[in-house]
């Protein structure tokens, strides 16, 4: 693995990692955070420039979006030039359930992560699989929530590492993941939640 150079966003110098301990008196350290070399601040990092391209996979029921006849043509208009997307209806064989089935998880195991737009609450036991597929590999899953859904099953939630509302929080998340990396998912994270502070 080569080692990830980062720069800070004030500055565009390097950056150390500093960390403290949570507790007073303890000698666990907890809580890191970036300081600039250049400046000695705390600091963002910028989007690190030589990483791979982030690869996702596209899960959840096949349903039609604003003029789209799939919500995972909507993903893709905005966001293929950025991420290699694995989309099931064309990148796996549907003419057996069998077929179908492995291909999905090779499809899941091929990727970074998977990304599970929810537009039902009861959910599709197919993405699921496929959701606790990545889980159990260790890989990021994403669960977008579809606007003005209520329940959504625990289990779902425990093993999503980000949950979002929304579909455009979901591709706005995915544009900032892929310019950040997912070394640095966090970041992304972090910047999002900021913009949407910011907008409301
Ligand atoms: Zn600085």
């Amino acid at each position: 693995m080569t080692e990830n150079v980062r720069k800070s966003e004030c500055c565009d110098a390097e950056v150390r990692m500093e960390g403290v301990p949570d507790f007073v008196g303890g000698k666990d350290i907890c809580t890191v955070s970036f300081v600039c070399n250049e400046c000695g601040n705390a600091c963002n990092i910028l989007p690190s420039h030589d990483k791979q391209v982030l690869s996702c996979y596209l899960a959840g029921y096949f349903v039609p979006w604003g003029q789209h006849s799939d919500w995972r043509d909507f993903v893709l208009q905005e966001l293929q030039d950025a991420i290699r997307f694995y989309d099931p209806r064309v990148d796996t064989d549907q003419g057996s359930i069998a077929m179908f089935i492995s291909q999905d998880l090779a499809g899941v195991e091929s990727c970074d992560c998977v990304f599970y737009f929810l537009t039902k609450s009861q959910g599709d036991v197919g993405a699921a699989i496929e959701c606790t597929h990545a889980h159990a590999k260790g890989k990021l899953v994403i669960l977008c929530i579809d606007q003005g859904l209520g329940f959504v099953h625990p289990f779902l939630l425990g093993i999503a590492r980000r949950v979002l509302i929304g579909m455009d929080a979901g591709v706005s998340y995915l544009s900032l993941l892929s310019e950040y990396g997912l070394e640095n998912e966090f970041q992304a994270a972090y910047k999002m939640m900021r913009a949407s502070k910011k907008e409301n």
